[in-house]
């Protein structure tokens, strides 16, 4: 499963994620964090988001200062991602290869489209989602598959529950043999399935890793 925090305001819920994920070597996260918070999270404690990477976390675009990417133009949008991308480059001293965009308000958009084919992005929502109070996230997550992508939020509002969830999460997911794995790999390994399937599926359309003729 893939377990993607946004937003990413608040030092002491990050501070509490890493020291998690620390007794969990082999799962890794993406992060969604917003321009605005790379910069201000980094004043607080210098070279966080380094650390994140270097322990092989992920990290994607979701705007600089939290907009609807849908009310932009492209134009505005393209310079949004750069802005925010120059922010990822200055916390972490080197460019950064980012793959993924998880629009603000979950919102769908022409300009966020035309901004995935300009950048070669993806953008990615999820199939377990908002995170909330820990017993409800929790249900929906015991139901769960491999595959999987989990929406939560590092912000103000209401304290520490989707760490909290995720404290749980972690333990259930270890005691059931499902690992948590950042976006890339989870898209890697469905590109690698597509390209791997036996046969054809014809009519679905789905022939681009394959040859596929009647
Ligand atoms: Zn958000």
């Amino acid at each position: 499963m893939s377990f993607t925090y946004d937003d990413c305001y608040k030092i002491k819920e990050l501070h509490d994620l890493e020291n998690l994920l620390d007794q969990y070597p082999d799962f890794k996260i993406t992060l969604f964090p917003v321009g605005a918070a790379l910069l201000s999270i980094e004043e607080k404690d210098n070279g966080i988001w380094k650390r994140f990477v270097e322990k092989g976390h992920e990290i994607g675009y979701h705007t600089f200062d939290h907009i609807n990417l849908g009310v932009m133009s492209p134009l505005g949008v393209l310079e949004d991602f750069d802005k925010w991308s120059g922010a990822l480059t200055q916390v972490l001293g080197n460019p950064y290869p980012t793959h993924f965009v998880r629009p603000p308000y979950d919102i769908i958009s022409t300009p966020m489209n035309i901004l995935c084919v300009e950048r070669g992005l993806v953008s990615t929502l999820f199939s377990i989602g908002g995170g909330g109070q820990v017993d409800i996230v929790m249900n929906a997550i015991r139901k769960g598959k491999n595959g999987d992508i989990v929406q939560m939020h590092v912000r103000n509002t209401p304290e520490s529950q989707d760490i909290d969830t995720s404290v749980q999460a972690f333990a259930y997911l270890k005691s059931i043999g499902i690992g948590a794995a950042t976006l890339s790999h989870l898209y890697n390994d469905l590109l690698l399935e597509q390209n791997q399937s036996a046969g054809c599926d014809l009519e679905t359309g789905e022939s681009l890793t394959r040859i596929c003729i009647e």
